[in-house]
């Protein structure tokens, strides 16, 4: 909505250009101002009910006339573009740059306008050479730069996008949505371990893992090339590094892990000990399951169904409980019997627990249906859940 006002420049910029006539017929000048300012205000009110095909006549109109300052042709231009008539935004926007009286500012914002409709029309080359020239002018390096980053990473042209990151980020303007030259690093080494380049693809990563030390993409896939190249003990290192470097991923490392255990032929404690720790210290349910498929082959199934049911009376999930079931079939009924009082009061309590009644406006949740929902004062937006 901003940029619309800066329409009233040309209002501005109009009571300027009379001042400078002074010589003119006063009464003429009043009555020229006043329409031209009826006119800004016709279009500025479309604009502002959102009727943009009147507000783009009532401006045509004042162009056609005598009225022609760069911010409405360039207003106007953004309009169209916004539009999605893109070819008459290009237009707009071309005539603009070839006329001889703009400043270097109107050049370049009119130059910025003419690169964002050639992006949008996408002639990503023409929008490219563009802004790259922009990112020598320091009015519009920012804008410019972050123009770049999107069209390279359309291209998919990631040591261009990393470059731009960098940029940005010396500039003190962090890219907006997360962009960071570590993942730049980690697209440009997964590209070269499809091609089987591995040395390349290690020195990608490297240099991720020194650019951002929390990089948890780069471990994995370090891990991955190391597994590869079968140096297990090296991987095994890289998987453990996610933990510190972002916990939401462990869930990524487990499979992994027990590759590189069974490969290894190492101690069977060793990777219950760190199963173990990982669901105890994080919850992390395929740590729970893994550990259970562990343990029951490493001490036997009556162990792996006790742990099972302690997993399952902490906090019941489907496939918590489709691993126990499994592991149950193969039992004797005792064990089972045994196994089903168990898991039977696990589950009651995990009912008698859980919410009756959810308002479906605001998630508002408790055991009474209400008709108006105490939180957000809605009437009859809580169902039973
Ligand atoms: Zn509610």
């Amino acid at each position: 909505m901003e940029e619309w006002l800066f329409l009233l420049l040309p209002v501005a910029a109009a009571s300027g250009w009379f001042a400078a006539r002074r010589h003119y017929a006063r009464k003429y000048l009043i009555e020229h101002t006043h329409s031209l300012r009826k006119a800004y205000c016709r279009g500025l009110n479309y604009l502002l009910s959102e009727k943009t095909d009147k507000a783009i006549e009532a401006f045509v109109d004042l162009l056609t006339n005598d009225f022609e300052t760069v911010e409405t042709h360039i207003a106007l231009g953004n309009l169209f573009r916004r539009r999605g008539e893109i070819e008459k935004a290009i237009e707009i926007h071309e005539n603009l740059i070839s006329r001889d009286d703009l400043n270097l500012q109107q050049q370049e914002s009119a130059q910025f306008e003419l690169g964002s409709d050639y992006l949008r029309a996408g002639l990503f080359d023409r929008a490219e050479s563009i802004f790259q020239n922009l990112v020598d002018h320091e009015n519009s390096r920012v804008g410019a730069l972050q123009q770049l980053l999107d069209i390279y990473q359309h291209e998919q042209e990631w040591a261009k996008a990393m470059v731009c990151t960098r940029k940005l980020q010396n500039l003190g303007k962090p890219p907006k949505r997360g962009e960071t030259a570590a993942h730049f690093l980690c697209e440009l080494a997964e590209a070269t371990l499809c091609n089987d380049d591995d040395m390349t693809a290690r020195h990608w990563l490297e240099e991720a893992l020194r650019d951002d030390p929390h990089c948890a993409r780069a471990s994995l896939l370090m891990a991955k090339l190391e597994m590869r190249e079968g140096r297990f003990e090296e991987a095994l290192q890289s998987l453990k590094r996610v933990e510190s470097q972002n916990a939401d991923l462990i869930q990524e490392i487990i499979e992994p892990l027990r590759i590189c255990h069974d490969r290894l032929e190492n101690p069977p404690g060793e990777l219950i000990g760190y199963l173990g720790y990982l669901y105890e210290t994080y919850g992390i349910e395929s740590a729970a399951l893994a550990l259970a498929e562990r343990i029951r082959s490493e001490q036997g199934s009556s162990k792996a169904i006790e742990h099972m049911l302690r997993v399952l009376e902490n906090q019941p999930t489907p496939k918590s409980l489709n691993t126990l079931t499994g592991f149950l079939l193969e039992e004797g009924a005792d064990t089972q019997r045994e196994a089903l009082i168990r898991l039977d009061r696990a589950l009651d309590r995990m009912y008698s627990n859980a919410p009756r009644y959810t308002c479906a406006h605001c998630g508002f949740s408790g055991s009474e249906l209400h008709w108006r929902c105490p939180s957000c004062r809605h009437w009859e937006s809580t169902k039973p859940s």
